[in-house]
């Protein structure tokens, strides 16, 4: 019997959820739930679909088996996912890494209280990258471990550029320093300063003689987000942006290099290469669906994080079938 899986909130990563959902036959999308007016959305591709205003969701109870929130992390997952934790077992991809304890709070109560499950904080960063940084530090308890984002557009940078006076438009990209990469490859374990490890390259657009030299001081100097960085600012217009920057390429990489015995060097890497960030990140979400619902079939109940479900829950294959042809 096919999973039935419903989509809440119809942006970037919900599209990518619908798209995810049609490669995967083992799922069946029953509706998607959205707070605008749902007449007035249209499916990707055409293709046949139920929108469902976010209100109706409770008429789906015993009907949807798993929720996919992909609400926006700084102010609707918060709010959603709790409130549909008490009725449904959810997925979310909330990337708010310091807030992470306190989310898990408010959706594992809301979650044990109604039995459901619920895996939050699924994706690649926090997701994949996470179990990755698990691994490499249960089998290398000594060692150093690196992240790295990019070459990919940040989401939060761009929406900062965007708020400077002057500025029309832009995009920025967050780009990992390769020859810093290339020495902790090579066995070195650099302690390295947020300057670094990444730089930060933005493409404006300038409103009608605002004055550039302005735009790239404010944005240069503005705090947490680009004053700790080296940050270049290029002047584009409005149709290369939306030619040469329209889509949202992302990844990065995760090292651990460590020492086992005598000081033999090991290093660890996993590294991903991705097109489409909101499209691999609905990927994962509709992997973690399958797990969430079999989870529960067992009839576990909570909040659960990547560190608590089994990687063969993961898979439509049995496992049999994983031990024949993957192990
Ligand atoms: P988004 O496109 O801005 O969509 C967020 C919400 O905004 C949607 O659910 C939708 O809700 C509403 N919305 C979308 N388009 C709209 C429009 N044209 N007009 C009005 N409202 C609109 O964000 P996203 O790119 O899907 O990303 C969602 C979250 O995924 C991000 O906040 C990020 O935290 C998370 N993420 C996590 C990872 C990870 O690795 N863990 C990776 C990538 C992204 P309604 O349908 O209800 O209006």
């Amino acid at each position: 019997m096919a999973i039935k899986v419903g989509i809440v909130g119809y942006g970037n990563l919900g599209k990518g959820v619908q798209q995810a959902i049609a490669q995967n036959p083992d799922f069946e999308l029953v509706a998607i739930f959205t707070r605008r007016e749902p007449d007035q959305l249209a499916s990707l591709q055409g293709e046949e679909v139920k929108f469902e205003h976010i209100s109706a969701a409770d008429a789906y109870i015993g009907v949807i088996d798993v929720m996919i929130m992909c609400g926006g992390s700084a102010t609707d997952l918060p709010e959603q996912t709790p409130v549909m934790a008490r009725m449904f077992n959810t997925v979310d991809s909330f990337d708010k890494h310091a807030k992470i304890p306190e989310f898990f709070d408010a959706v594992d109560a809301a979650a044990r209280e109604n039995g459901k499950v619920s895996v939050i904080s699924t994706g690649w960063d926090p997701g994949l990258f996470s179990l990755n940084r698990l691994l490499a530090q249960s089998i290398l308890p000594e060692g150093t471990d690196y992240t790295f984002w990019g070459k990919g557009v940040s989401q939060g940078h761009s929406d900062a550029i965007r708020r400077v006076p002057g500025v029309k438009g832009g995009v920025q990209y967050t780009i990992p320093v390769q020859e810093v990469i290339e020495r902790i490859r090579s066995g070195e374990t650099p302690e390295l300063a947020t300057r670094e490890k990444h730089l930060r390259e933005c493409y404006v657009v300038a409103e009608e003689g605002a004055n550039q030299e302005e735009i790239r001081a404010a944005i240069v100097s503005m705090p947490n987000y680009f004053s700790d960085y080296d940050t270049t600012v290029n002047f584009i217009s409005e149709e290369e942006l939306r030619k040469e920057h329209g889509e949202m390429p992302h990844g990065g990489f995760v090292i651990r290099s460590g020492i086992t015995g005598q000081g033999k060097r090991q290093i660890i890497e996993f590294g991903l290469k991705l097109d489409s960030n909101p499209e691999f990140t609905a990927s994962v979400l509709v992997a973690y669906a399958r797990a969430v619902v079999r989870m529960s079939r067992e009839g576990l109940k909570g909040a659960k994080t990547v560190f608590d479900v089994p990687f063969s829950y993961l898979s439509p294959k049995s496992a049999e079938e994983l031990r024949r042809d993957l192990l």
